[in-house]
C-alpha cells in the first residue's frame, strides 16, 4: 500500500494561476479527474442503480432540498465527509437499541444488558479528536439516555416485528428509495407501527412529525415490505425521552411520492445550484464551496485542517487494519491454517 498521503501532496496538485493573474481556487473539485483524491475517496453507493434509476434515500433527498450543491459535493463528486460527535452518538444509540429490540425473548433485556449493548455499539470515530474527559462525558450521556429509555413503558400489546428493516422502493422507472426503518412493531390486531429514533436534543412538535417526509417514505416502504401501510408512525426522541406518534391518515403520501420524483428529475437534469443556509457552518464542503470563496478568511486554514484530520483518520485506520491482520496471521499460525 502506498503512503496515505500519496496523490494528495505537492504543488502539481494545485491548479495553475489563471491567465488574468487571479488567485486560483483552492481545489478545482469540478474539474478533478477520478482518483484526484487518491485513497481518501469514499465508498458511497453510486448515484444510479443498474436500471439507471436515481438511487435516493431520505438523507439524500433531505441534503438536496437543503442545498443541491452540497448534494453534488457529497454524492456526485463523492468528496469525503468527516465523522462528528453528533453522528457517532446517534450511530451508537441506534446500535444499542437495535440489539435491545432484536432479542426474541418473552422478557426484554435488563437495563444492564442495554448498557452492555451500548458498550458493544459505541462508535468512537466522531470522538477521536476530543480530550478523554469529553469522550467519557459523551459516553455517560448515552448511558443516561438509554437508562431513561429502558424505564419508559411501551404501548401494551405490541411486539417488535423487525429492526433495521432494509427496503428498496421503486418509484416508476425514475428512482429507487433505499433505507432502513429503525423498528416496526405489530399490535394484537395485526396492525403495524413504524418507529424512527432521533437523537436531537429537543422533540419536534406534532405538526412537524406529521409533515415528516421521512415517515411518509417509511410508510410507503412498510407497504412495499409487508403489503400493508402502518397504522401509526412515530419519531422517538430518545434524548428528552418523548415519542411523538401520528396516524397514517395525517401523512401526505402523495406529496412524498411527488417529492421523490421531482428530486430525481432535478438530479438527472444536473440542477445543482448553491443555496447558502443556516447549516453552512457545519457543512463538510464549505472550504471548497463557491458561496464562501473569498468571503471567509479561514478558507485555506479550514481546508488544511480538514485534510490533516482525514490523513490522521486514515493513518489510524491503516494502523488498526495492520494490527488486525497481524492478529489474524498469529491465530492462523497457532491453528495451523493458511491465510
Ligand atoms: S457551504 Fe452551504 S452553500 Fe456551500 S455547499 Fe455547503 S450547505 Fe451548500
Amino acid at each position: 500500500m502506498s503512503s496515505p498521503d500519496a496523490g494528495t501532496q505537492g504543488p502539481s496538485r494545485l491548479p495553475p494561476t489563471s491567465e488574468d493573474g487571479a488567485a486560483p481556487r483552492l481545489l478545482e473539485v469540478e474539474d478533478a479527474p477520478p482518483g484526484t483524491f487518491g485513497e481518501l475517496e469514499p465508498t458511497a453507493p453510486p448515484l444510479t442503480d443498474a436500471q439507471g434509476r436515481i438511487r435516493l434515500s431520505f438523507s439524500r433527498i433531505d441534503t438536496y432540498r437543503t442545498c443541491p450543491r452540497k448534494f453534488r459535493f457529497r454524492y456526485v463528486d463523492r468528496l469525503p465527509t468527516q465523522p462528528s460527535p453528533h453522528l457517532s452518538f446517534g450511530t451508537s444509540i441506534h446500535g444499542a437499541l437495535e440489539a435491545f429490540h432484536d432479542r426474541k425473548l418473552p422478557d426484554p433485556p435488563s437495563e444492564d444488558e442495554l448498557l452492555g449493548f451500548l458498550y458493544d455499539a459505541w462508535d468512537t470515530r466522531g470522538f477521536a479528536d476530543l480530550p478523554r474527559e469529553e469522550q467519557v462525558a459523551h459516553y455517560r450521556h448515552a448511558q443516561q439516555v438509554l437508562r431513561r429509555y429502558h424505564a419508559r413503558q411501551r404501548p401494551p400489546g405490541r411486539t417488535t416485528a423487525a429492526t433495521e428493516a432494509w427496503f428498496e422502493v421503486p418509484f416508476a422507472y425514475e428512482a429507487v428509495v433505499v433505507g432502513s426503518i429503525d423498528r416496526v412493531d405489530v399490535d394484537a390486531d395485526g396492525d403495524l407501527h413504524v418507529v424512527d429514533y432521533k437523537t436531537n436534543r429537543r422533540a419536534r412538535p406534532r405538526s412537524e412529525v406529521a409533515a415528516s417526509l421521512q415517515l411518509a417514505l417509511y410508510a410507503l416502504a412498510c407497504r412495499h415490505l409487508y403489503g400493508a401501510l402502518p397504522r401509526t408512525v412515530s419519531l422517538d426522541f430518545v434524548v428528552p425521552g418523548l415519542e411523538v406518534t401520528v396516524g397514517l391518515e395525517e401523512l401526505d403520501l402523495e406529496a412524498a411520492r411527488a417529492t421523490v420524483l421531482a428530486t430525481a428529475a432535478a438530479i438527472r437534469a444536473e440542477r445543482f445550484e448553491t443555496v447558502p443556509n443556516r447549516l453552512c457552518d457545519w457543512c463538510d464542503h464549505r472550504a471548497v464551496c463557491p458561496a464562501w470563496e473569498g468571503e471567509a478568511d479561514d478558507t485555506f486554514g479550514a481546508a488544511v485542517t480538514t485534510a490533516e484530520q482525514l490523513r490522521r483518520r486514515l493513518r489510524r485506520e491503516v494502523r488498526e487494519l495492520r494490527e488486525l491482520e497481524a492478529g489474524i496471521a498469529r491465530l492462523a499460525t497457532e491453528r495451523g491454517l493458511d491465510t
